[in-house]
């Protein structure tokens, strides 16, 4: 069994008249015209409870996707016992058999449900074609595809033997149950989290962000379309909290692999400590979590590689990646020619539905976050220790949208240039421009998170001295680029302190979490 090369996939460039940006635009087209109902998927059986959930688009609240069937917790009991029924036949097959279905399923997003899927990303989520093409299909393709790669990795490291005594080293899915819970804002992540501990022969429970039912029911449709075995991802439509109540009870629960807010993982976590002595195995706790992701510029950057890398790090799928660019430091001799040059560009910017492909920016996900980022902007408009540089409007009459905004903020330790907003709005601070080696230290300071950040210098000097003092502030480090948008098997992604595990996703570290080797000797 020969494992495809380790390669990206191409992403494709939807320019007018291509065919697929006719495919994408009839799907686009197909999904309005439905309205469908979404099920929950429990031992491979379609569940629909009756209790419905309204799928609008965050960008048209008049508008209904569907609908889909929110479960209870008979529902997470049952998915369980599903899951353990399937962990009986899914953990013994060896790992070509499981790479196959995992390879089908690349390829059916790669080939026939490319479009369904970014059509669903883009209606549900309201992220633009050319951030769907990349953040969903591409990326879900890359993370199944490389994984196979990974794991045949881990399946080949073995011990060494000596005369007369066979060493091998076997690589057991964990004894129990996975739970993942996912996101909105990577529908790759969202399909990653429980496809990569399945893929090393664990059974799961996926409880999707419900702001993201809409493309993970496409997911789910691949798994099965490419074979995936019933019961083996069960996906579980059930408020978090409910959830959680019966699977930090449970006694087969063996691992979480979590994308969400600090916050919850703090609490999860508490959860399995306070239930530790009920479980069989110590469970596996894998998060990824907030961030709050820095940008230094050093007095020797380029003005117009630091302004678009600014702009596309801070508002790209409206500043709602962890890795957003939420935070700039620029240097003073700098400042004019970039707040131009991003000014210029901003007044440039189309905001609005994703049918027009012209937009890049669209709606963020929902009330509480347009809420949430709203009110940071209201008390910047109206603080002394800030300046509003661009943007600063928000209306959530027709669909959530919250303009790109630059702040300048006069103190290091204004709030929102310590706090995550997940949202489109970027603060920076001027400091003297000779004071590059003293602003190190107050970017390492003023946020508890480490996942990303990056460095803009031409002066080789100041690239290592950033690199190297700012070693523990980001598990992502960009030396003359954005922050966002590591690819699968080129940036494994993840940071430390308070932004999560940084167990790489996409990578033989994440995978090594979902097995629990046992190694045997035999004596010939
Ligand atoms: N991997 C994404 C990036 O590099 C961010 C993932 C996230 O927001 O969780 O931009």
């Amino acid at each position: 069994f020969n494992v495809p090369a380790a390669k990206n996939e191409p992403v494709k460039s939807y320019a007018p008249g291509s065919a697929e940006r006719i495919e994408l635009k009839q799907a686009l087209k197909t999904s309005k015209e439905k309205t469908i109902e979404i099920p929950q998927y429990i031992g491979g059986e379609e569940i629909f409870s009756g209790n419905k959930r309204k799928i609008s688009p965050p960008h048209d609240h008049q508008h209904i996707l569907g609908y889909f069937h929110e479960g209870d917790a008979a529902d997470v009991v049952e998915a369980v016992n599903a899951a353990l029924e399937a962990r009986k036949g899914w953990s013994y097959l060896n790992w070509e058999q499981r790479a196959a279905i995992f390879l089908k399923a690349a390829d059916l997003i790669a080939g026939p449900y490319r479009a369904e899927l970014n059509a669903a990303t883009m209606l549900g989520q309201s992220k633009n074609a050319y951030q769907a093409e990349i953040d969903s299909a591409c990326e879900i393709i890359d993370f199944l595809r490389l994984n196979v790669n990974f794991m045949r990795d881990i399946y080949e490291e073995q011990p060494i033997s000596s005369d007369g005594v066979w060493n091998r080293m076997e690589y057991r899915p964990l004894e129990g149950f996975i739970f993942a819970i996912t996101p909105f804002n990577f529908t790759a992540i969202a399909g990653n989290l429980p496809a990569a501990p399945a893929l090393m022969g664990n059974v799961v429970l996926w409880k999707p962000a419900f702001t993201q039912v809409y493309s993970a029911n496409v997911i789910m449709r691949v798994f099965k379309e490419a074979g995936l075995p019933d019961g083996v991802i069960n996906m579980v439509l059930v408020d978090g909290p409910v959830a959680g109540d019966v699977i930090f009870k449970h006694p087969d629960f063996s691992g979480i692999h979590f994308t969400g807010s600090t916050k919850v993982f703090q609490t999860i976590w508490k959860t399995i400590g306070e239930n530790i002595s009920t479980y069989k195995t110590f469970p596996r706790i894998v998060g990824e979590t907030g961030g709050k992701d820095f940008v230094l510029a050093h007095k020797s950057a380029d003005p117009k590689a630091l302004a678009t890398g600014l702009i596309r790090g801070a508002f790209e799928y409206q500043g709602q990646k962890c890795s957003a660019a939420s935070r700039a430091y620029i240097p003073s001799n700098l400042w004019e020619e970039v707040k131009m040059l991003m000014i210029k560009d901003l007044a440039e910017i189309k905001m609005g539905e994703v049918d027009d492909f012209s937009n890049f920016i669209n709606a963020v996900i929902d009330e509480k976050s347009f809420d949430k980022i709203a009110s940071y902007i209201e008390e910047a408009k109206s603080s002394d220790d800030t300046e509003i540089i661009a943007g600063g409007t928000f209306d959530k009459s027709n669909g959530y949208f919250v303009a790109p905004t630059v702040i300048q903020a006069f103190n290091t330790d204004y709030v929102t240039l310590c706090e995550e907003i997940f949202g489109p709005v970027l603060t920076v601070y001027i400091y003297d421009e000779c004071g590059f080696e003293d602003i190190i230290p107050i970017i390492d300071n003023t946020s508890p998170y480490a996942l990303t950040g990056a460095i803009f210098a031409r002066d080789r000097y100041a690239i290592e001295y950033a690199t190297e003092h700012l070693i523990n502030a980001a598990g992502n480090f960009y030396i003359n680029d954005k922050p966002t948008g590591a690819v699968v098997g080129q940036q494994p992604f993840g940071g430390a302190r308070a932004s999560g595990t940084n167990d790489k996703a996409g990578s033989v570290l994440n995978l090594l979490r979902w097995v629990s080797p046992r190694a045997i000797k035999e004596t010939l």
